[in-house]
């Protein structure tokens, strides 16, 4: 069976490695065909590629798109931010790009944010933070994370987020992001093929299905969402045989992927979940915005 990862990270957005890196340690972990998906961006792509074919491995671009949603539960609002994984967009499209574009800054401007409120109460700064990003690569709270470790305030990432980058925390600020339903018609309209990631993340072991936000999903769908990232270490199991049902339905692709961000950047590894070759297939026949490298 060919050993199949179609969820990572790179120093290009909050991962760890760089797509170099990225590609030596997927090989090492016995890796045949990686997609590269740093959040908002395809700056890592012409690297990865390369890295990965002299390598011998196969190589998929994706972005992991930043959206927003609005769901009602009983009859509140929420806005909640879901993550699109895109594979072969058109990285020249020119609508996705000013999104992707428009994101990367505000992500900036929200980083910066979050930081003012940390700056009231430890001795942080704006460029001890871009010490610990590459340049130009998208900005996000694990950045920030990386700062509080050599401040020596946290252990590491996790610890940074159990507090002070917790959403539920005092220094938290939103995202501001294109919709989810205009960002699956923006991928779609770049010959990607959008596949929600790691759906249903927070959702806890006792809610009941009937619970579960189905009108989002079928907006979604109907919208042109093409897949589902089932196997996830963070999709609770409750969620996911709802979520094969609905594939099922719909004649959804249904991948599983790793997320990797890094030895240390989270405890998930690389080829801890998998998507299967059929699965692939399917995602390559439907994209049409840019090539593989197989
Ligand atoms: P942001 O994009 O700024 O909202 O930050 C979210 C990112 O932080 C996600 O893409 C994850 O990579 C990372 N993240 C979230 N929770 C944790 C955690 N507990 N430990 C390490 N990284 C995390
Ligand atoms: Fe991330
Ligand atoms: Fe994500
Ligand atoms: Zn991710």
């Amino acid at each position: 069976m060919v050993k199949i990862d179609l969820h990572t990270h790179s120093t290009r957005s909050d991962g760890l490695d760089s797509p170099t890196q990225l590609m030596e340690n997927a090989a090492k972990a016995g890796i045949e065909i990686i997609a590269l998906t740093d959040h908002d961006t395809v700056s890592g792509w012409d690297e990865g590629r390369s890295s990965a074919a002299k390598l011998g491995l196969g190589f998929v671009p994706g972005i992991e798109v930043t959206s927003v949603s609005d769901v009602t539960r009983n009859e509140k609002t929420y806005r909640i931010s879901v993550h699109l994984l895109a594979y072969l967009p058109d990285p020249d499209h020119q609508a996705l790009e000013v999104v992707l574009d428009d994101t990367v800054a505000t992500r900036e401007a929200r980083g910066r944010a979050i930081v003012e409120k940390l700056a009231e109460q430890i001795p942080i700064t704006w460029e001890m933070v871009l010490d610990h990003l590459d340049k130009g690569a998208t900005i996000g709270r694990p950045a920030i994370a990386d700062t509080l470790v050599t401040m020596g305030l946290v252990a590491d990432r996790s610890a940074a987020f159990d507090y002070y980058l917790s959403t539920d925390g005092p220094f938290y600020v939103s995202h501001s992001a294109v919709s989810t339903i205009d960002a699956i018609g923006l991928i779609r309209q770049a010959g990607g093929v959008p596949v929600i990631a790691h759906p249903l993340k927070g959702v806890g072991p006792d809610t009941d299905p009937e619970d579960l936000p189905i009108a989002h999903f079928e907006e979604m769908i109907q919208a042109g969402l093409q897949g589902v990232e089932v196997y996830h270490r963070d999709v609770p199991e409750t969620a996911r045989k709802w979520l094969l049902d609905l594939a099922d339905k719909h004649n959804l692709v249904v991948t599983g992927s790793s997320d990797y961000h890094g030895l240390e950047g989270k405890p998930n590894r690389l080829g801890e979940n998998t998507t299967s070759q059929e699965m692939l297939d399917r995602i390559i026949e439907l994209g049409t915005g840019t090539k593989p490298s197989l």
